[in-house]
């Protein structure tokens, strides 16, 4: 089936019943401008569909409405006929790439930038020994079928958080037209990577190795990639599906010239991605792909008296692939507290937007900062390192990882 034939089966499905819209950051966030909600974005859709269909091409304006959507997917786990608003976003995002379906052409030169950069670089924005900086003086063991892989995502967070923040200096129409400009020229992009927030690279670092120390103490060996690319989530969620094919079969590629059979994964987006995205369209991406805490069980930790605040990462909690090992977990370090919004209709931590929408962006992580401390609790843990930078609003928010490994009970030589 189509992408258009897909997009019309889907919002074909829709009541109108704005139950999605409840649940939905980023109408909120947009001062209820319906566009930006879910139920607009699946109408909106269905337009498009239609004048396609009608016209050969759509004359409507779509780039905002659908580049917003966090593809958090709370709107899918409320929807009586099973619309996935999310879904339908990254759907449009890939008709707008294929600029054939538009009057003009609405791609978002910042999505473009960042696309450019890992078809050439492996890399959001290029990044190479910022990457694996960390591992540095570690030992791995070469000759293990098992890859501990952790796509950059942890790393990159130091890089992003600059860029926004410059970002929100700026019109938008400059962002737009700098990162047309680098999109021609992708090198360009290297001249940002002395620009990062130091504080939050050694924090990510040192949360990096707590998973490596976690992991060893658990008795797992395991090898690493020194060159190690990123995921390709990007790819997949903005909508250039040609590209992610391409990207995921160098993955494939990869992993099997490094005869990797079991990959471990760190953060929710590559779990996903590996585990659930790639099989689907890579005929023989068939690794074994695990989270680092599923090695974790052997280990024991001391429970201390605090209360523990859950954040939950989207997707762990509100896409197909669940994954509630962190649960069990946070209940081993203390009691476990979640606040309101929790389970399936969580609530995003804004973190997706952040390059292409920076003030929608902060706007959603403040108000979901809010609800967590709201809780009372001790302190807030997240899973997801996308999470983490945009959570970590003060001293009590923490990455599992760093708790888990202070609190295990070291009876064990690394
Ligand atoms: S909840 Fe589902 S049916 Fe109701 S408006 Fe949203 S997408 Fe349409
Ligand atoms: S995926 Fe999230 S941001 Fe996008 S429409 Fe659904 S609820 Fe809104």
């Amino acid at each position: 089936m189509s992408i258009l034939d897909d997009l019309d089966l889907e919002t074909s499905k829709c009541i109108s019943c704005t139950f999605c819209e409840s649940v939905c950051p980023t109408l909120q966030a947009s001062d209820y401008r319906a566009i930006f909600g879910a139920r607009g974005r699946v109408l909106l859709a269905r337009e498009m569909v239609k004048e396609i269909r009608n016209q050969g091409k759509s004359s409507l304006d779509v780039s905002d409405p659908f580049y917003s959507c966090l593809d958090c997917y709370a709107c899918f786990n409320v929807c009586p006929a099973g619309v996935n608003a999310g879904h339908v976003s990254e759907m449009a995002k890939s008709l707008i790439t294929h600029k054939k379906f538009l009057n003009k052409n609405q791609e978002k030169q910042v999505a473009k930038m960042i696309i450019t950069s890992i078809m050439k670089f492996n890399s959001p924005l290029g990044l190479k020994n910022e990457i694996n900086s960390w591992s540095y003086g570690l030992h791995f063991d070469e000759n293990s079928d098992y890859l501990l892989y952790t796509g950059g995502m942890y790393q990159l967070m130091a890089y992003s958080k600059i860029l926004s923040e410059l970002e929100r200096k700026f019109k938008n129409e400059t962002i737009e037209k700098i990162a047309e400009i680098i999109s021609k020229y992708p090198s360009i992009i290297k001249l940002t990577h002395p620009m990062y927030d130091d504080n939050l690279k050694k924090r990510m670092d040192n949360i990096l190795k707590s998973i490596y120390n976690l992991l060893k103490a658990a008795g797992i060996k395991f090898k690493y990639i020194d060159d190690e690319p990123y995921p390709g989530s990007f790819l997949y969620e903005l909508g250039y599906i040609d590209d992610f094919i391409e990207y995921g079969k160098r993955l494939k590629d990869l992993f099997i010239r490094n005869n990797v059979k079991n990959i471990i994964t760190i953060d929710p987006h590559t779990y996903e991605i590996l585990k659930a995205i790639y099989p689907k369209y890579i005929e023989g991406f068939n690794f074994n792909v695990y989270h680092y805490l599923d090695f974790l069980d052997n280990l024991n930790f001391s429970k201390g008296n605090e209360n523990l605040v859950y954040h939950e990462p989207c997707h762990f909690s509100m896409h197909k692939e669940k994954y509630n090992e962190p649960i069990k977990f946070i209940c081993k370090l203390g009691e476990i507290k979640f606040p309101e919004r929790h389970g399936n209709t969580s609530y995003c931590c804004g973190g997706p937007a952040e390059l292409l929408y920076p003030d929608l962006s902060s706007s959603i992580s403040n108000k979901r900062f809010n609800e967590l401390k709201n809780t009372g609790g001790d302190k807030i843990i997240t899973a997801c390192p996308i999470c983490f930078a945009n959570l970590s609003k003060d001293d009590t928010v923490f990455d599992l990882a760093e708790i888990l490994e202070k609190r295990l009970n070291k009876n064990i030589n690394f």
